[in-house]
């Protein structure tokens, strides 16, 4: 599944109740025949199903799972001895047990249920999606509720085969896991029965049905017929969706020594959804703004999406679908994986996107997310759906992705891809374990991946790699008889467990990892790898270096430290001997040092000045990244102008190089970094010439949206609502009534939050909450929450609108909700936040909670630790003026 980051980040579940929800392991499921009748009319459903199980042994009773199902009639038994069964459904467990009066033997039996239910609003289980010409029936199953579409033995473990029928509107076609392999008028006038292949053995969350006049565009790659669907109205944005899926498929088929393991597929958006994506096997679902683009018109980003969604969904259809994780303990192999890979047909299609070093920006995403103290493991026991559900979070995707890559480039990528595939080839079609994997990796490559993986998937956090001291000297080696003197390095690193948090630091941790470290001297181009299985351990390198880089590449999990003279040394020659990579890495690694104190700010913003000229947008990216937090959080409010014109300094001279709109045939790389940089010079920099333009550029993509290039689009609307009123807000409601593609809606839609006024603020959760925003997109309404200007007054709204936000989006975010509470930089809204959601009690939230708690409190200590330092900076004479003046 494809998370769509709604609030923050969510994290793992509540440490108390551990009640077991699972299912009694006595009955074994072979496979479902399923026909179902969606009413569309009247929201509801019928289905019959006969489960074909396996019984371990003779019982009068079957516990399966269930949940907002009406059970008409059961019975359980074989062909010739049927015998009726009673119901007794267990809500809060979501269970329903069938018990019959004469105990059934061991061995195979069947399972008879005639039942009805309803299609939700809820954007899970079997529910309906619509647009303002009719209504639809889909599914999101993933994690537990598919047991609200049909009793189910609803585990990962419990692979079936699923033989679909379903019966629809004459006028109406289905798509489901199967192909359609037969298509009968009726059973009532004016209907069809439509009947899809077998499954093959699969998990139940993988299931998915679609109903309703779904247009798709057809096309395949390696002999696989691949379709990609939407509503009729969106049929013309799909050709780029194809494009990509048959590119990323013909990628993996190479890849994986599996080819793609089904008979079809298919990739289908509806305008409901709560995730990003999800790989349902063999027909992927999709939010439509994910999918659906014009083509010819779209942003860079836009058009990136799509493949990287596309990547990490079509990755699942061999990491999650075919071999799937034997509890959700371990659904970061899923998603990890899937997050991991995604990059590499993105690589290989298109390079000029340089998104290796996305890849580095993912890890330092997960660095960061992964340095509270009360972060989660990636490996986290969860038992409940609620606490299944808060698993879906950056520790899952971003930082199991992390560890994956540094293994990689550890035994190098040609070994990794033949320990995947021996995993893959071992466990098709049934399912495996984190241990199954690193066990088989560790075969593989000949190398201690266990016991690497084991530490940085079981143990919280990451490590702080320091380089304790270098040494040159002499070494005496023998060639034959001759004794020959060389020179050699030998460098002392130490290992601790990084936090944000100068006290938690200083006290230290018990945590110790095995680290694949990659060392390059001075000079050298590639590093050289030791494992640093100690506290402090010694390695010795050729050659006399003057200084010893700590994360050659850039791919390794941690982060690195360096005493000042030699940080000094190595920032000199940043631009000449370091990788975009490895100046990524580094840059993340000087901002941790800042975030306790351990650098100054000040520093780290020299350092941004020695990269001037850097027009790589993700380095660019990176530089700048900083930028918001500091122009929001960090300064002084007396300083922030001199905090504005630094950046107007330091940006204007690139934003003035590259220009108010694209030049014919440039690359992506330069359109994206323009928009990039029009959005933080104009944000942070309070840039009059830019906010002038993009007012000016607002005008014009309201009279034609064609004629702006569409990122650049964006950002001037969120620009122009920083300093809009409320003539303008109406002007970009009325675009949102009127847009002709997502990206369009989203442009106006997600610029809302950014009006400075309480009075707008209101308007735009009160917007949210009416029934001209989809469900699907409450979570925008955050974004309030993120604008200093309206965020006590959001706070307030929030709260006081509370109960109708939980109702509109649904049980299942529930945990999520308090995810909300990162927002905030000081101890009024931290602890009032805090309490708000401790008294809401929402399942799984915990955790959640104690995240947010310490990610402000860290907010607050960079503040105070930096603060008085930046000041300094701002007044600080420019470079140049002060030569020969104080410096030491
Ligand atoms: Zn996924």
């Amino acid at each position: 599944m494809k998370r769509i980051v709604a609030v923050a980040a969510l994290s793992l579940f509540a440490s108390s109740a551990i009640w077991g929800q699972r299912l009694p392991d006595n009955v074994v499921p072979d496979s479902y025949d399923l026909k179902f009748e969606p009413d569309l009319a009247n929201a509801s459903f019928a289905g019959d199903e006969l489960i074909h199980v396996h019984l371990q042994k003779a019982t009068t009773s079957i516990v399966l799972n269930s949940a907002e199902i009406d059970f008409k009639e059961v019975w359980i038994g074989s062909a010739d001895f049927k015998q009726a069964a009673s119901v007794t459904k267990d809500e809060k467990n979501e269970t329903a047990t069938l018990t019959v009066p004469s105990a059934v033997a061991a061995g195979p039996v069947e399972i008879h249920i005639r039942f009805t239910g309803v299609l939700n609003d809820k954007l899970r289980g079997f529910y309906l999606s619509q647009t303002a010409r009719r209504r639809y029936a889909v599914t999101q199953f993933e994690a537990t509720d598919t047991r609200r579409a049909f009793p189910s033995f609803d585990e990962p473990a419990y692979k079936a085969v699923f033989r679909i029928a379903l019966v629809v509107d004459k006028n109406d076609t289905a798509i489901s896991n199967g192909k359609i392999i037969s298509d009968t008028p009726g059973p009532a006038n004016g209907k069809h029965t439509l009947q899809f292949s077998d499954t093959p053995k699969m998990s139940t969350y993988l299931v998915a049905m679609m109903v309703g006049d779904f247009a798709c565009i057809q096309g395949g790659s390696d002999g696989i017929p691949i379709r990609v669907c939407a509503v009729p109205e969106k049929k013309d944005l799909l050709s780029y969706a194809l494009l990509s899926a048959e590119n990323i498929l013909k990628f993996y088929d190479n890849y994986y020594q599996i080819k793609y393991p089904f008979q079809k597929l298919d990739i289908i958006a509806f305008p409901d959804f709560s995730a990003g994506a999800m790989e349902n096997t063999a027909a992927i679902t999709y939010r439509e703004t994910l999918l659906t683009i014009d083509d010819k018109n779209a942003s860079v980003d836009a058009h990136q999406a799509v493949v990287s969604v596309l990547a990490h969904e079509m990755a699942h259809m061999w990491f999650g679908d075919l071999v799937t994780m034997k509890w959700w303990d371990d659904i970061w192999l899923n998603e990890g994986f899937a997050t991991w890979m995604s990059h590499k047909p993105i690589n290989a299609w298109k390079p000029e996107w340089h998104d290796e070093r996305l890849e580095i920006q993912e890890t330092g995403g997960s660095l960061s997310t992964d340095s509270i103290a009360s972060v989660r493991a990636v490996r986290a026991r969860a038992e409940t759906p609620a606490e299944i559900a808060t698993l879906f979070d950056g520790i899952a995707y971003g930082k199991a992705a992390s560890v994956l890559r540094m293994v990689e480039a550890y035994v190098g990528p040609q070994v990794f891809q033949k320990g995947a595939n021996a995993y893959l080839e071992k466990h098709a079609y049934g399912n495996a374990t984190a241990e199954d994997f690193w066990n088989q990796m560790a075969a593989t490559s000949e190398k201690p991946i266990d016991g690497i993986m084991s530490g940085f998937t079981q143990q919280p956090g990451a490590p702080l790699v320091t380089l304790v001291k270098t040494e040159c000297g002499i070494k005496v080696v023998y060639i034959g008889r001759h004794k020959k003197k060389v020179p050699i390095t030998n460098v002392t690193l130490s290992q601790e467990r990084y936090f944000a948090d100068t006290a938690k630091l200083t006290a230290g941790s018990p945590e110790i990892w095995q680290i694949p470290v990659n060392l390059r001297p001075e000079g050298a181009k590639d590093g050289t790898y030791v494992l640093l299985a100690q506290r402090q351990q010694t390695f010795e390198l050729p050659g006399c270096a003057a200084w010893v880089y700590t994360n050659a590449g850039g791919r390794g999990y941690y982060r690195s430290a360096f005493d000042a003279a030699t940080l000094g040394k190595m920032s000199a020659e940043l631009e000449t001997s370091f990788s975009p990579e490895e100046r990524i890495h580094f840059l993340g690694d000087e901002w941790a040092m800042v975030r306790v104190g351990r650098l100054s700010i000040g520093d780290y913003l020299d350092t941004l000045e020695k990269m001037r000229s850097e027009r790589a947008r993700a380095l660019v990216g990176v530089m700048t990244g900083r930028f918001g937090e500091i122009h929001d959080t960090v300064v002084r409010a007396a300083d922030r102008p001199a905090f504005e014109k630094w950046v107007r300094d330091f940006l204007r001279p690139m934003a003035t190089e590259l220009g108010d709109a694209p030049t014919p045939g440039e690359s992506d790389d330069r359109r994206g970094l323009r928009s990039d940089v029009f959005a933080t010079l104009a944000t942070y920099g309070r840039d009059p010439q830019l906010l002038a333009k993009s007012r000016l550029l607002v005008e014009q993509y309201m009279r034609d949206p064609h004629s702006v290039e569409a990122a650049l689009a964006g950002n001037a609307l969120s620009v122009s609502a920083l300093e809009g009123n409320s003539s303008l807000y109406d002007r970009y409601l009325e675009h949102v009534k009127t847009a002709k593609t997502p990206e369009e809606y989203y442009n106006y839609f997600g610029a809302l939050p950014q009006f400075p006024s309480a009075e707008l603020a209101k308007r735009t959760v009160d917007l949210a909450l009416s029934p001209d925003v989809k469900n699907q997109d409450l979570f925008f309404v955050a974004g309030l929450l993120g604008n200093v200007d309206t965020q006590a007054a959001a706070w307030e709204l929030f709260k006081s609108n509370f109960p109708a936000i939980k109702e509109k989006a649904g049980a299942s975010l529930s945990a999520g909700f308090a995810g909300l509470a990162d927002f905030f930089c000081d101890e009024k809204l931290r602890d009032d936040s805090q309490d708000f959601f401790t008294a809401q009690n929402l399942p799984g939230s915990e955790r959640v909670l104690q995240n947010a708690k310490d990610r402000v409190n860290a907010c607050i200590e960079l503040r105070s630790l930096q603060q008085s330092n930046l000041s300094a900076y701002l007044r600080k004479p420019p470079a140049g003026a002060a030569a020969g003046a104080t410096h030491k």
